[in-house]
C-alpha cells in the first residue's frame, strides 16, 4: 500500500481533531447525566401535603407535624383478609382536576418511615405503591381498573434509595382486572397517586399501628442516563463506520490517481508496459495485433541531439496513427527504445506504412531533418493466446531481422526455434566468459610479392563445450545483439597485442576482427591506446578488420572514434567487402588501409559476375592505394587466377588453416625458409 498522500493525512487529522471533540462530547455528557444537575426531584411531603387516606381503614387518623411529617395512626379492631392501612397522595391536587405527573425519566425514590405496631414493638415492612394512567382504556376516577398499580417493598427505619428497576406490576391487580399483557408493565409517564402503606397481610392482630413518613422524594432526570448511554453506544459506531467509508473512499480515489499514474509514462505521453497489460485481458478473446518498434538510434539520436528532440520525433511519427478512432492503434512505451503498438487488427500494408513514416522522418526548424531507424517484430494473437505470448512472439520476431534487411517481420513458428538457439547461446557465452573459456588462433596472410607471411588474422575460438559446435560467427552475432561483444573483443584485442609483442617475424602485422558496434563507442580508442603503452607494442603492425555493416550506420560519433584510431597509427581493413552496402562514397571518405574480397567471391571466381565484381574492388583498391586480401584461397587456381586479377595478399586453407601460435610462427618459418633457399 501506498503511504498515505497529503489528502488522506489531511483526512487523518481531521478524523483525529473530530474523534477528539465526540469524546470530549460523549464525557461531558456522561458526567452531566450521572451529576446532580441532570437530577430534579419532587418533594412529595412539601410539594402534596393534602395527603387523601381514601381507600383505606375508616379507624386511620393522621396528622402532619412542623417538620411536614406525617404521622398515621391505624387503630385496628378486627382483621380482615389482606386489610392494610396507609397513606396515599393524590399527585393531581386536593380534589383532584390537575394533571397527571410525569416521572418519565424517574431514577428512584427516597423513602423514610418508621412504623410500629406499639403492642409488638417490630418495625413492619412497608410498601409504596403508585397508581399511574393506563392507556389502553378510558380512565374513570372511581374505576381502580382504570389505573395500573405498580410498587416496591422496602424496610422502614432507614432512608431507602428505591430504584425504580425495584417497583414492579402488582399482580392482585392483573388478576383481579384481567389486564392483558401488553398493559401491564411498568409506565411512569402518567401518574395520580403514590401511596405508603403497610405490607399485606403484617396487620396481623387488633391494635395500633403507626407509621411515620418522614420523607418521600421522587428523583428523576432531566436526560435519562440508559438514553444517553443508548444514543452513545449508536453514535459511536455509526461515527466510526461514517469515518471508515469516508477515509476508504478517499483512499481508493488516491489507489485509482496512483493506479493511473503506473499505468501511464507522463514523459512518452502515452501507457507504458504495466499499464498495457492491466487494460488488456491476460487471456485474449479476439485477434490482437501488436507491433513491436525497436527504435534502433535512439540512444545516438538522444546523445547527438536531446531527450526532447527525440521524443518530438517519436511522437510526430507515430502519434498520428494511433489518433481518431478509439478502436485504433494504441502505442506502449516498454523501454526507452522499444515501442508497442497495439491494434485489433491490420492488413500487412500497414506495417510498410509505419516503416515508411518512421523512414521519411521530420524535418526541425533549427536541427534539420531527422528520422527513426526502426525494426518492427509483428505477432498476430489469436483468441485464447495469452498476452505475454504475443508480446515474446513479437519480440522473436523483432530479434530475427535485428542484423538483417527487413525493416519488419511479421512473427512465424519457425523463428522460435532460431530465437531458443541463441537464447542457449547467449546463456553459454556468459558462462565461458565467466570462466575465460575461449582462447585465439591465426590465420596466416601470405604476401605474393615477397613471398613471405605478412600478418595473420586472429580468430576467436571457445573451449567451453556447449559452444564447441557452433561457428564463431554464430556466437559473435549473438554476443553483438545482447552486448556481451564488447567484452570479448577487449579480451581478443588484449590477447592479439600480447602476441604480436611475441612474434619475432619483422614487418609482421596481426589482424584482429572488430564489431562494427564497439567502434561506435569513443572508449574504444582509449582502451586501446592503453593496451598498447602497457605492451609497448608498434600500433602500426595492429590492423582492425570491421565489416561494411559499419559504413552504413556511420555518424559523428563513428568518424571520431575513426580518427581517434588513426592517430594511434593502428590499420584499418574492411572485411567481407563486396557482400554489404557500403557506397562508394563512404569508401572513398574512409581513412582504411585494406579491403578484404569476400570468400564467397573467391569461391565463386569462375561465374562471371563474381570475376567482374572482384577485378572492380582490385581496380578500386588500385586507385585508392589500398591493399587487397584475398580470403578463403583453397586452391592454387584460386590464386593464380586473383594473383593475375592483381590482388597481392592471400589468406586460406591454401596457405594454413586457423592454428594457434607457435603452429603459426612455424608455418612463417617454414615459408620464409623456402624465400630464402629460392634467393
Ligand atoms: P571472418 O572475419 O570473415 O573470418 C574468416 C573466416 O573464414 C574464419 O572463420 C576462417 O576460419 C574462415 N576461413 C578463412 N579461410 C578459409 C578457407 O580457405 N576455407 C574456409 N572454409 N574457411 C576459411 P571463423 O574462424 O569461423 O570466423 C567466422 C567469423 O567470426 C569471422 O569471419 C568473424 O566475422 C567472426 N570472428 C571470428 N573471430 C572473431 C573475433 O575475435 N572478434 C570478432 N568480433 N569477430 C570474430
Ligand atoms: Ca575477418
Ligand atoms: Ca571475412
Amino acid at each position: 500500500m501506498p503511504p498515505a498522500s497529503g489528502l488522506s493525512r489531511l483526512s487523518i487529522k481531521i478524523y483525529k481533531q473530530l474523534l477528539f471533540a465526540m469524546a470530549l462530547c460523549s464525557l461531558a455528557l456522561l458526567l452531566f447525566c450521572h451529576s446532580s444537575l441532570n437530577k430534579s426531584e419532587i418533594n412529595v411531603l412539601t410539594t402534596y401535603s393534602g395527603v387523601d387516606v381514601s381507600g383505606y381503614r375508616k379507624e386511620s387518623l393522621f396528622e402532619i407535624n412542623e417538620d411536614k411529617e406525617i404521622v398515621l395512626d391505624c387503630a385496628i379492631g378486627t382483621i380482615r383478609a389482606g386489610s392494610t392501612c396507609g397513606l396515599q397522595f393524590d399527585l393531581r391536587g386536593r380534589d383532584g382536576a390537575g394533571s397527571f405527573v410525569n416521572l418519565h425519566n424517574l431514577a428512584f425514590i427516597n423513602v423514610y418511615a418508621t412504623a410500629e405496631n406499639p403492642g409488638i414493638d417490630v418495625n413492619l415492612p412497608l410498601k409504596l405503591t403508585l397508581r399511574s394512567l393506563r392507556q389502553d382504556v378510558e380512565y374513570n376516577d372511581r374505576d381502580p381498573s382504570t389505573t395500573r398499580y405498580q410498587s416496591v417493598r422496602f424496610s422502614p427505619g432507614a432512608v431507602q434509595q428505591l430504584s425504580k428497576d425495584r417497583v414492579t406490576t402488582d399482580q392482585w391487580w392483573v388478576r383481579q382486572f384481567d389486564v392483558p399483557f401488553s398493559a401491564a408493565g411498568t409506565d411512569f409517564s402518567s401518574i395520580s397517586h403514590v401511596s405508603v402503606n403497610f405490607a399485606g397481610n403484617v396487620l396481623s392482630a387488633p391494635g395500633r399501628y403507626l407509621l411515620h413518613l418522614h420523607e418521600l422524594v421522587f428523583v428523576s432526570y432531566f436526560i435519562a442516563p440508559t438514553f444517553v448511554h443508548t444514543l452513545l453506544s449508536i453514535a459511536w459506531p455509526i461515527i466510526f463506520l461514517f469515518l471508515l467509508g469516508h477515509y476508504l473512499r478517499i483512499k481508493s480515489k488516491e489507489v485509482s490517481r496512483l493506479q493511473a499514474l503506473a499505468d501511464y509514462d507522463t514523459e512518452f505521453d502515452m501507457l507504458n508496459l504495466h499499464g498495457f497489460k492491466r487494460r488488456y485481458p491476460s487471456s485474449l478473446k479476439q485477434p490482437l495485433t501488436i507491433v513491436n518498434i525497436r527504435l534502433r538510434n535512439f540512444a545516438a539520436l538522444q546523445r547527438e541531439f536531446s531527450r526532447e528532440t527525440v521524443l518530438a520525433l517519436i511522437n510526430s511519427t507515430f502519434i498520428p496513427f494511433s489518433q481518431g478512432d478509439k478502436s485504433g492503434p494504441v502505442l506502449v512505451k516498454k523501454q526507452d527504445e522499444n515501442l508497442l503498438m497495439v491494434m485489433k487488427d491490420c492488413d500487412e500494408a500497414f506495417f510498410a506504412t509505419l516503416v515508411s513514416a518512421a523512414q521519411r522522418g521530420v524535418n526541425f526548424p533549427s536541427l534539420g531533418h531527422l528520422r527513426l531507424d526502426v525494426k518492427m517484430g509483428i505477432a498476430r494473437g489469436t483468441a485464447g493466446m495469452t498476452i505475454d505470448e504475443v508480446l515474446s512472439q513479437s519480440t522473436i520476431a523483432i530479434d530475427a531481422i535485428l542484423d538483417a534487411e527487413p525493416s519488419y517481420k511479421v512473427y512465424e513458428p519457425a523463428l522460435k526455434k532460431e530465437y531458443r538457439q541463441a537464447r542457449f547461446i547467449e546463456q553459454e557465452l556468459r558462462i565461458a566468459l565467466q570462466k575465460q573459456a575461449f582462447n585465439i588462433v591465426f590465420m596466416p596472410v601470405y604476401d605474393v610479392v615477397s613471398k613471405r607471411i605478412a600478418g595473420a588474422e586472429v580468430l576467436l575460438r571457445t573451449s567451453h563445450l556447449p559452444l564447441a559446435g557452433f561457428s564463431p560467427e554464430v556466437y559473435i552475432t549473438v554476443a553483438e545483439k545482447v552486448g556481451l561483444i564488447r567484452d570479448i573483443d577487449f579480451w581478443v584485442m588484449e590477447q592479439a597485442v600480447q602476441a604480436l609483442k611475441s612474434i619475432p617475424e619483422s614487418d609482421f602485422t596481426l589482424s584482429v576482427n572488430i564489431s562494427s558496434k564497439e567502434l561506435m563507442d569513443t572508449r574504444f580508442a582509449e582502451e586501446l591506446k592503453r593496451l598498447i603503452e602497457k605492451y609497448q607494442v608498434d600500433a602500426s603492425y595492429l590492423c582492425l578488420e570491421i565489416t561494411e555493416t559499419f559504413f552504413v550506420d556511420v555518424n559523428t560519433m563513428c568518424f571520431e572514434s575513426i580518427q581517434a584510431l588513426k592517430q594511434l597509427g593502428i590499420r584499418l581493413s574492411l572485411d567481407d567487402f563486396g557482400t554489404g552496402h557500403a557506397s562508394l562514397q563512404h569508401l572513398l571518405n574512409m581513412p582504411i588501409n585494406e579491403l578484404k574480397i569476400d570468400r564467397s567471391f573467391v569461391w565463386t571466381l569462375d561465374d562471371k559476375k563474381s570475376a567482374v565484381i572482384v577485378d572492380a574492388i582490385i581496380s578500386i583498391a588500385s586507385i585508392c592505394k589500398y591493399d587487397v586480401v584475398a580470403e578463403g584461397v583453397e586452391t592454387e587456381e584460386q590464386m593464380h587466377k586473383l594473383s593475375g586479377l592483381g590482388c597481392r595478399y592471400f589468406q586460406g586453407y591454401l596457405i594454413a588453416r586457423p592454428a594457434p601460435l607457435d603452429a603459426l610462427l612455424q608455418t612463417c618459418q617454414s615459408i620464409n625458409r623456402k624465400v630464402r633457399t629460392l634467393n
